[in-house]
């Protein structure tokens, strides 16, 4: 289990990776030894993995990272990603517009989907970088990785990287033509704080940050030990339940889709069961605002968000939904409904009948009078 695993590292492995003294050189080998057993389940080699302090930062040392290292000979370079890409990807690139460096952002249609024959207009000579997310973060919408993938086959100069923060543990990925990939381990049950770039051995990178030569000399900065151990059983569990995940999630989402689609009134955002991720649903119900929404949902017990929680704050509108729908009322009052596989069929039934009850409340103007009442609702749900 991985709270063991983290548990017992942190306990137990206190001295340095990097030191040379015997402790040091102990946890230096568990380190190897993790980064082999990980990189045999990725299918990659072990010298292409860098650990991460998570997402953000792998996505960060991708995109900065090759055209840091493409910047040397001053030739203009051209990236292209989506409209709908995590913010820990869009604002690297926009950083890099900003800085000379050509952008594509391509549009996806109604599921969320990137075009392949856009994709292939987009390309310029002077592409250095395509970067395109597994699963959407905030719809579940998946991407035709491998049809991308196959597609740059025919362009060597172009390194592909993926954000599979959201993909991965879930809806099965062949790295085989992907030049890089991004892996958080907290959202596949490991320890917050952590991550790791996949990084093919061809492709070159600079270091974004500088310090001592760890992680081959890209990633500075004392190894992770606790969570670099925490995430190996984290992506050993996920790469190995995979299917099952798959299916209990499958079910989960097509109850509450049917449930969702039969009320009047409400847009559902995500991809029909089959054709997106099946932990992410997100609907809008354009009669209240996410906020509200959320507050009622919150009263009845149930934890949901509006968009992801790197953009939430500060921004009403989600992002992603504008770029598919272009439609500011469904934008705005989005809800996002997260699944994790444990979840129990009486656990749905409370979730859907609290969205049920959500709807007749806004429907029946009784909102505020439902979220002022502090008696008995809460002790109901609390107790
Ligand atoms: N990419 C995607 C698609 C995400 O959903 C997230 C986090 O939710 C991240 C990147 C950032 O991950 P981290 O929290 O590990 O930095």
């Amino acid at each position: 289990m991985v709270s063991q695993v983290l548990m017992s590292s942190s306990l137990e492995y206190y001295a340095n990776p990097s030191s040379t003294h015997m402790m040091g050189l102990e946890i230096e080998q568990l380190i190897n030894e993790a980064r082999i057993s990980i990189s045999n389940l990725l299918g990659v080699n072990s010298s292409e993995l860098i650990f991460t302090s998570g997402a953000t930062e792998s996505n960060n040392l991708a995109i900065f990272g090759v055209i840091r290292a493409l910047q040397n000979n001053n030739r203009r370079l051209h990236v292209i990603t989506t409209k709908i890409e995590h913010p820990s990807v869009i604002r690297c690139i926009e950083f890099l517009n900003d800085q000379g460096v050509d952008v594509t952002y391509l549009p996806v249609d109604c599921n969320g989907m990137v075009n392949i024959e856009s994709l292939k207009e987009a390309i310029k000579e002077n592409t250095a970088l395509v970067s395109i997310m597994q699963v959407n973060n905030e719809t579940g919408a998946i991407q035709p990785i491998e049809d991308i993938g196959n597609l740059l086959k025919n362009y060597p100069h172009i390194y592909f990287h993926v954000d599979g923060v959201q993909g991965f543990g879930k809806i099965a990925i062949s790295l085989e033509y992907v030049d890089l990939y991004t892996i958080s381990a907290h959202k596949i049950g490991g320890p917050k704080g952590m991550g790791l770039l996949m990084k093919k051995g061809h492709v070159n990178i600079s270091p974004i940050m500088f310090g001592g030569n760890q992680e081959f000399g890209i990633r500075p900065g004392t190894t992770n030990i606790t969570g670099v151990l925490s995430m190996q059983e984290a992506i050993k569990i996920a790469v190995n339940q995979q299917e099952e995940r798959l299916n209990s999630l499958t079910m989960i989402y097509k109850r509450v889709y049917s449930v969702l689609h039969n009320i009047d009134g409400l847009h559902i955002n995500s991809p029909s069961p089959g054709l997106g991720s099946p932990h992410i649903l997100n609907f809008s119900y354009t009669a209240t605002s996410s906020a509200i929404f959320l507050s009622i949902l919150a009263k009845k017990g149930i934890i949901a968000s509006s968009q992801s929680a790197c953009s939430s704050k500060g921004s009403k509108e989600s992002r992603v939904l504008m770029a598919i729908c272009n439609d500011q009322a469904i934008a705005s009052s989005s809800i996002r409904l997260s699944f994790h596989e444990s979840i129990t069929d009486e656990d749905i039934d409370r979730l859907i009948e609290a969205l049920e009850q959500t709807v007749i409340l806004i429907k029946t103007k009784k909102v505020f009078s439902f979220l002022a009442d502090k008696s008995l609702e809460e002790q109901n749900i609390y107790s």
